[in-house]
């Protein structure tokens, strides 16, 4: 059964790019409508707020126009082709997909990134699905998969009180590795040595690489986990231990320069930039690490720390403060029903 789907919904779109807040337009638009027979339409009902959509907006990465923004939500299932058999109308799912910041998202019942979760689930769980998805697996993968994280290790973990990076604090320092925290506030730091963060420095104050050479005897940390990009990277290079690793995986200050290769050489240094589709791209590597995220939050191991719900309308504000560096933690958007 399906049931009837209004002609518009509301949304927030871009149509051209800009470094402007300006072309951000909560606005009607069309509904996705069932076309194929595999089709899934979800109406969604909390999304969470990610850097990654800032760079479509000013171009950093390409994007189609008219871009409705939004990389996950939950929500229900609101129409299905006549196909589908995986899902049924009135179905909770948590996702990850591209036009999430919108009252209904199009997918199909082969699309990997999906959640089918308890018919029970509460409104308030749902939040927390849509605060914890994203964020989570980005740190829970990339400790495995970029840099396996080691017992002792000294891990340089930047914007530490950040969405990612308040969870990568959190895994990191259960693991028993050593985190030298990162952030430009005192609050902030207060924040990451409370999720465990060993060592505070701070960005906009304090010289990194010789806090990090004292703190680590001039040897050097083994990983840096850098998603400032552009004003941090010569500082992660500088700062890592022979055989260290450089994980560049964003550009909250820009993108990075070209970087010769010849400079791994000194200190036989290994260079990634994951991003974390490419970690969870098949059902078995999706299943396995959702099913290892909740597992870490369910103990209580892993705290998601949900700052802010802003109405769907009010992406424009959520944006202006996540990249104003006013924000610690998470932000998610209420879909109006
Ligand atoms: P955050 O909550 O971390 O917000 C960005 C933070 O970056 C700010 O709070 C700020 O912390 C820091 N920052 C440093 N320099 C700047 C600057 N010039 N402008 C703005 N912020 C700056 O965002 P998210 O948790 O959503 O994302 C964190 C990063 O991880 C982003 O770069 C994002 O693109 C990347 N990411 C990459 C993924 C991948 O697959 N590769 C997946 C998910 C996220 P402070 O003030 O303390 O310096």
């Amino acid at each position: 059964s399906t049931t009837e789907l209004p002609s518009t919904q509301k949304v927030v779109l871009f149509e051209e790019n800009s470094d402007s807040l300006d072309v951000i337009k909560f606005t009607d638009f069309d509904t996705p409508k069932i076309t194929s027979s595999n089709d899934v339409i979800i109406k969604n009902k909390f999304a969470g707020v990610n850097f990654i959509d800032s760079y479509f907006r000013k171009g950093v990465y390409p994007s189609q126009k008219p871009f409705i923004f939004g990389r996950e939500a939950v929500g229900v299932v609101a129409a299905i082709g006549d196909k589908v058999t995986k899902f049924s109308v009135g179905d909770k799912v948590a996702y990850l997909s591209g036009s999430t910041f919108a009252q209904y998202t199009n997918l199909t019942d082969s699309y990997v990134q999906i959640l089918k979760l308890d018919p029970s689930t509460s409104d308030e769980s749902l939040k927390f699905y849509a605060a914890s998805l994203l964020q989570g697996l980005t740190a829970l993968t990339f400790i495995h998969e970029a840099y396996n994280v080691q017992k002792d290790d000294y891990v340089l973990v930047w914007a530490a009180a950040g969405g990612v990076g308040n969870i990568l604090t959190q895994l990191i320092s259960k693991r028993g590795a050593h985190v030298i925290a990162i952030a430009s506030t005192e609050e902030k730091l207060a924040l990451a040595k409370n999720n465990g963060a060993e060592y505070l420095v701070n960005h906009l104050t304090d010289d990194i690489v010789e806090k990090v050479k004292d703190i680590t005897n001039g040897k050097g940390v083994n990983a840096s986990f850098d998603s400032v990009g552009k004003d941090s990277a010569e500082i992660s290079l500088a700062s890592l231990a022979r055989k260290g690793t450089f994980v560049s995986y964003g550009n909250s200050s820009g993108v990075v320069p070209p970087l010769s290769i010849n400079r791994l050489s000194p200190k036989n240094l290994t260079v990634l930039r994951p991003q974390l589709m490419g970690y969870i791209t098949t059902s078995e590597e999706w299943e396995h690490y959702v099913r290892l995220l909740f597992k870490l939050i369910d103990s209580g191991d892993l705290k998601i720390d949900l700052l802010k719900t802003y109405p769907l309308s009010e992406y424009k504000q959520a944006t202006s403060d996540l990249e104003g560096r006013k924000t610690t933690g998470k932000l998610v958007l209420e879909v109006p029903q």
